[in-house]
């Protein structure tokens, strides 16, 4: 069995589409209209594993934010190279690379500067007003990276921080804003081409006609080094976090009701399959921690600020720096942090699976085969 992880999109992508081969996939690509930084071709790939008319289904997604996509695909990777004896009635699919263009491009954000997981919004309605960031939009996004005028940015957050609190200070920054295009976590004016995509997949793979589905949408870079916190953005009390708290326990968390490291936000992913799917749907995030808060800040102004100034080169030294830095907060090069993520993602896949199975079983009332429903070693 290879290294899942991979070294770039390219190669996640490649390392993706050959596992699925191996295991006899059924799968389908969207092509993106851009390319990447070296010019690759940018897709979200689609791996169907099982039968094609199961009704209970699990949804694996990566890199919703691209950068973060190096261990969702290892998680998708590793699944797919694992000896899995699906039972009768459940499937898995796999969404590989929802934004490609972020992913290739070492960002957070699409195409369009846009964060997927702020997006999620009806834009038939007024876009939300968040007055926090408007208030620390220039010193979220500088217009200099001299160390003076960082350290005077760093002080007006800080100042805001202490009048506010740090709760109010994170939903300032990160709950989502619509009026800064190129500043940390815009939602857009529109869905974003990931957003379309996920619609479609959604359509083409008639997941809203199935009696369940659970999706773990893999996210990094908040939330304690190493630790996969199973966020739940369904409504509290509702049957899908319901249902989320029996299969995953006690360590799911509510950002609703103030229980998660990750604040209450706009726009979310979440909404739109929730939206789209209903009651048969359990979604959660499973959000991998790597550096503190600020950290992620440091590496997001930098990379918002390359690419405010328009195209980039890819080959300059100042690009290398900032690229490496955004890549080191969402994916820490170290063994011992790859291997937690891992060992999360399969508990997490398990008991997911298991959730479908006990479902499944007791809907056509048959125990046979279940009993070999084993993911991993
Ligand atoms: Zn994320």
């Amino acid at each position: 069995m290879s290294n899942p992880f991979p070294r770039n999109y390219h190669h996640a992508r490649a390392s993706f589409l050959t596992a699925a081969h191996q295991a006899h996939a059924r799968l389908s690509s969207y092509f993106h209209p851009l390319a990447g930084p070296e010019g690759e071709t940018l897709a979200t790939d689609v791996a169907w594993i099982g039968e094609e008319d199961a009704h209970w289904v699990l949804v694996l997604l990566s890199a919703t934010h691209g950068v973060e996509g190096f261990s969702g695909s290892a998680a998708q990777v590793d699944c797919l190279q694992q000896p899995i004896q699906l039972p009768p009635g459940v499937a898995i699919v796999l969404i590989h690379a929802v934004n490609p263009h972020g992913f290739a491009w070492l960002r957070r954000v699409n195409e369009d500067g846009v964060d997927l997981n702020r997006n999620f919004i009806d834009f038939a309605q007024p876009l939300p007003i968040n007055t926090g960031y408007h208030q620390l939009a220039e010193s979220i996004l500088p217009r200099s990276l001299d160390a003076v005028c960082l350290h005077h940015c760093d002080l007006q957050l800080q100042t805001f921080r202490e009048k506010y609190g740090t709760t109010v200070y994170e939903q300032a920054l990160s709950a989502g804003q619509f009026h800064h295009p190129h500043g940390l976590f815009y939602g857009g004016t529109a869905p974003t081409w990931s957003r379309q995509t996920c619609e479609t997949i959604i359509h083409d793979f008639q997941l809203a006609k199935r009696k369940r589905l659970a999706l773990i949408d893999f996210h990094t870079g908040i939330g304690p080094y190493g630790y996969g916190e199973p966020i739940c953005d369904h409504p509290p009390g509702s049957l899908g976090v319901t249902l989320a708290r029996q299969w995953y326990g006690e360590a799911v968390t509510e950002p609703a009701l103030g229980t998660s490291i990750s604040v209450a936000k706009h726009g979310l992913s979440d909404f739109g399959w929730i939206n789209l799917i209903g009651d048969p749907l359990v979604f959660i995030a499973l959000e991998f921690g790597t550096y503190p808060f600020d950290s992620m800040l440091q590496a997001l102004r930098a990379d918002h600020w390359l690419h405010a100034k328009g195209v980039i080169d890819w080959n300059a030294p100042e690009t290398h720096a900032i690229k490496a830095a955004i890549r080191q907060h969402f994916y820490p090069d170290h063994d011992d942090w790859r291997a937690r993520v891992l060992t999360r993602s399969r508990q997490s896949i398990q008991q997911a699976l298991t959730g479908l199975a006990n479902e499944a079983r007791r809907s056509t009332r048959s125990i046979t085969h279940f009993a070999s429903l084993q993911y991993g070693e």
